[in-house]
């Protein structure tokens, strides 16, 4: 007698009803600030230039914040926008008592000194958590504006997981706002981490070892089923425009850093690309406008 093969597939990590669920406690923790201040909290937006990549993230983010009940501010600066210019306008933001969060839109264009835009920002209103005092607080233990997709995939992994204490977890990519963040989130949570990047020796081997597979690498489907633990839970961060011929001349499709269809027959849960991380990100954001409207008005809220 011929016994079938049983076939398992990973869990699907919806991040997208996850981020729904979020952003419902957000506007909830949001309006008790408005309440007691007589302010909804107020997130400030930058875009500097005409990139429509960062347009259609800058439309997301203002009508997610509206639609939590919080205040958007925005500011559309021209493409030759002079690093003064930005600093003063981020200066005026920073002693604006009606702003709580301010994010500018990256990349800027090539003319601005991006670091130091990013250093500029009061670090209790820096939401998106990149600010040298943020990374260092981070890094030290103390309460920190943390990186949104990084803090998106530690909610993600401790809903799948619960306790992540003493798991292996691999980071694939160390750039400063997602790769090195999520390290230091996961060994916060008491994981032991790995953190690999171009220069890893066997990157398969060392991916392999991985309870928790943390892919932020910006390769379209790099990561595939001989990369994966079975039954290891896959975060997939990337987000890659790739052609799609069969969609018609010239059109695209996103795909992740994990070869999605033969990494589920491997892991025993994993984010899909799109509607895993990417809609954390902005929950997150609004998460931490929310979290630094509460510590700058002493306003007590729920753990969110
Ligand atoms: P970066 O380009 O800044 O960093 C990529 C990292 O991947 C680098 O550390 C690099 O190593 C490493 N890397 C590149 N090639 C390899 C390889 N062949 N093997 C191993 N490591 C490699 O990208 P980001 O961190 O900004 O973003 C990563 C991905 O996440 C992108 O697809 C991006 O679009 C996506 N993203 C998604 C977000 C979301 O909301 N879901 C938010 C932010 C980013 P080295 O340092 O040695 O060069």
């Amino acid at each position: 007698m011929v016994e079938a093969a049983i076939m398992t597939e990973a869990k699907r990590i919806d991040g997208k009803q996850f981020a729904e669920t979020l952003v419902a406690k957000v506007a909830n923790e949001a309006a008790k600030i408005g309440a007691t201040t007589g302010t909804a909290p107020g997130l400030a937006v930058v875009l500097v230039g005409d990139d429509p990549a960062s347009a259609v993230y800058v439309r997301n983010k203002i009508a997610t914040t509206t639609a939590a009940g919080m205040r958007s501010i925005e500011h559309r600066l021209a493409a030759d926008t002079s690093q003064s210019a930005l600093m003063a306008l981020i200066d005026q933001l920073n002693h604006d008592a009606l702003v709580d969060g301010i994010l500018v839109q990256m990349p800027l264009p090539p003319q601005l000194d991006e670091l130091a835009v990013i250093n500029a920002i009061n670090p209790d209103k820096d939401v998106d958590g990149f600010h040298v005092v943020n990374v260092g607080r981070l890094a030290t233990g103390q309460p920190a504006l943390v990186p949104c997709t990084p803090y998106g995939c530690i909610l993600l992994l401790k809903d799948q997981l619960g306790d992540l204490a003493g798991r292996h977890a691999v980071v694939v990519g160390r750039s400063n706002i997602v790769g090195k963040p999520m390290a230091q989130l996961l060994l916060a949570a008491h994981c032991t981490v790995t953190i690999a990047h171009s220069r890893s020796d066997d990157l398969p081997a060392l991916c392999r070892q991985a309870d928790i597979l943390v892919a932020a690498v910006g390769r379209p489907e790099m990561i595939t089923a001989d990369y994966i633990k079975p039954g290891a839970v896959v975060i997939d961060v990337g987000i890659n425009r790739v052609a799609a011929p069969d969609r018609g001349a010239g059109k695209f499709r996103l795909t992740g850093d994990v070869d999605y269809a033969a990494a589920r027959r491997v892991a025993g849960a994993i984010t899909p690309v799109p509607g895993g991380v990417g809609p954390m990100t902005i929950a997150c954001l609004l998460r931490n406008t929310v979290v630094a409207a509460s510590r700058r008005h002493g306003v007590i809220i729920d753990d969110i």
